[in-house]
């Protein structure tokens, strides 16, 4: 969108706009922050901060106000977004019960940014929840999201957690809570979903056409742009879905009120990281069917994507018949794409600089081997190239030792030397990933008082691919532990 500088910078730094309230009325609802009696600041991303041109000197002297909920920056209109959503395949009107989107703010840069508070009380849309969250579930979006970013998957970001001096009520008392978020934005396929399902094309529209500007300008000369925005966020998500699989994320719960249109990874509920690598890995306690299992998200990003393209079907042709054709042929175009964007990943994570017919083979053959011997997805791939690291069932493998051998031969007809090989090998694969155990651990301290643990995982977290100080970092977990790790949704 073009980001004017007529706004002007409070002395924070903040410049808001606030663009999507301008959008017809039935896509969002004024809603305010709950003002906390004794709220106080648990943890504030700098570096973010400075990225976003925000004066934390400034923001410190004010005693961190806006963050406190004490008072919106000036210009932001807070509101709370609709959307619907298909969650565990079932359709719901939805809407932000649990977050408010105090605006826009436009960075020095001048790209535009979400600025949401997760937690800071009911809105329109809360229903029966308390529009409240918790300490522990915000702390892990906190951590996950700023691993995400520092592992270049695209995702939210985490600018601040307060605590909110009030207990929330859960199955256990725990902290309030309030995260705040920022976002390319939050449109959802929900979001399409809810607009479309209101049966106003003028709203679905409006909608639409903002997205186009908002995300993807440049089909602003697409002779077709609602069929252009179908494919880029087709594309985006096969890009992204792409990059958990390469690192060993799973989402736990892709419902399409979870999908950004704008492609980055949003709402760590129940998420975790792959040890042990199997398909079929599901830590959510309530994905019964293992529906968002690690192997199936990218048949769930195609199954998200069909309803977003149901939703703009309106927007697609005339006739019903005819958009639905269209729809299909750009659906069509989705396994490609994510197929050619996982195996052109994969192919760095060992070593490989250019395309051979047999890439996919070798790399397939290598994830049957680390299923058959249990063996950890991120450590198998850092250390490939010395299997003395490597779990003893694995290297004991006749058919991992004939691997080698094909690898060692791929490496050969390529012209790059081992020490390339090494370096691609080594910004592809990181040393350090959120590990399920650790962050349990510092969680736990960060809910007694001390946020020491936490803030040492984190500073590792952020350089993943250089060796940390302390080993424990780079242990998977111990045997038995995936067996009885569950996760759950952050409410
Ligand atoms: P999530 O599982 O976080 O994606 O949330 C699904 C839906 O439930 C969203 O519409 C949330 O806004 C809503 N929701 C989750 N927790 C709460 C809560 N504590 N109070 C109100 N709404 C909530
Ligand atoms: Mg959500």
């Amino acid at each position: 969108m073009n980001s004017s500088n007529q706004h002007r910078r409070d002395q924070f730094g903040f410049c808001f706009d606030n663009s999507y309230s301008k959008l017809p009325q039935a896509l969002f609802a004024r809603a305010n922050p709950k003002q906390f009696k004794n709220p106080s600041l648990v943890i504030f991303n700098q570096q973010l901060a400075q990225t976003l041109g925000l004066d934390t000197h400034a923001l410190k002297a004010a005693d961190w106000a806006c963050f406190k909920g004490r008072a919106a920056p000036e210009g932001a209109l807070p509101i709370a977004q609709a959307y619907a959503g298909h969650q565990f395949g079932g359709f719901n009107n939805l809407g932000d019960g649990r977050a408010i989107l105090l605006g826009e703010h436009i960075a020095p840069s001048y790209l535009r940014f979400d600025i949401q508070l997760k937690g800071s009380g009911p809105t329109p849309y809360s229903r029966s929840g308390d529009g409240l969250a918790g300490l522990g579930p915000m702390l892990r979006e906190y951590l996950k999201s700023e691993a995400m970013h520092a592992l270049g998957v695209s995702t939210t970001r985490s600018l601040a957690v307060m605590l909110t001096g009030e207990v929330v009520y859960r199955a256990e008392p725990l902290s309030g809570a309030v995260l705040t978020r920022v976002a390319a934005s939050h449109i959802r396929v929900g979001t399409f979903q809810y607009a479309a399902a209101i049966d106003d094309i003028g709203t679905l529209k409006a909608l639409a056409d903002y997205t186009i500007n908002r995300h993807y300008p440049a089909l602003d000369n697409h002779p077709q742009p609602y069929i252009g925005l179908l494919e880029a966020v087709i594309d985006t998500q096969a890009a992204l879905i792409a990059k958990w699989m390469q690192f060993g994320f799973i989402h736990g719960v892709m419902n399409t009120d979870n999908m950004s249109i704008a492609g980055e990874t949003i709402d760590y509920g129940p998420c975790a990281f792959l040890n042990t690598y199997s398909p079929k890995t599901v830590f959510s306690s309530i994905d019964k069917n293992g529906r968002y299992a690690f192997g199936n998200q990218p048949k769930m990003g195609e199954w998200n994507l069909t309803r977003f393209a149901e939703s703009l079907l309106p927007l697609l042709a005339e006739s019903q018949e005819d958009a639905i054709g269209i729809a299909t042929e750009c659906l069509n175009a989705y396994q490609t794409k994510y197929r050619a964007y996982w195996l052109s990943a994969m192919r760095k994570k060992i070593g490989l600089f250019n395309d051979e017919p047999g890439d996919l083979a070798l790399v397939e053959d290598l994830l049957m081997l680390m299923y058959k011997h249990q063996a950890d997805y991120t450590n198998t791939f850092r250390n490939l190239a010395s299997p003395l690291q490597l779990r003893d069932q694995l290297i004991d493998d006749g058919g991992f030792k004939n691997w080698q051998i094909l690898r060692h031969e791929r490496l050969s007809r390529q012209v790059q030397t081992v020490g390339e090989v090494a370096v691609l090998m080594d910004s592809h694969n990181p040393l350090v990933i959120p590990r399920n155990h650790i962050v349990e651990e510092v969680l736990d301290s960060a809910n007694q008082g001390d946020m020491e643990p936490f803030h040492d995982f984190l500073e590792v977290l952020i350089t993943p691919y250089q060796m940390p100080k302390n080993d424990k970092y780079l242990q998977g977990a111990s045997a038995g532990f995936d067996a009885s790790y569950q996760t759950f949704c952050g409410t």
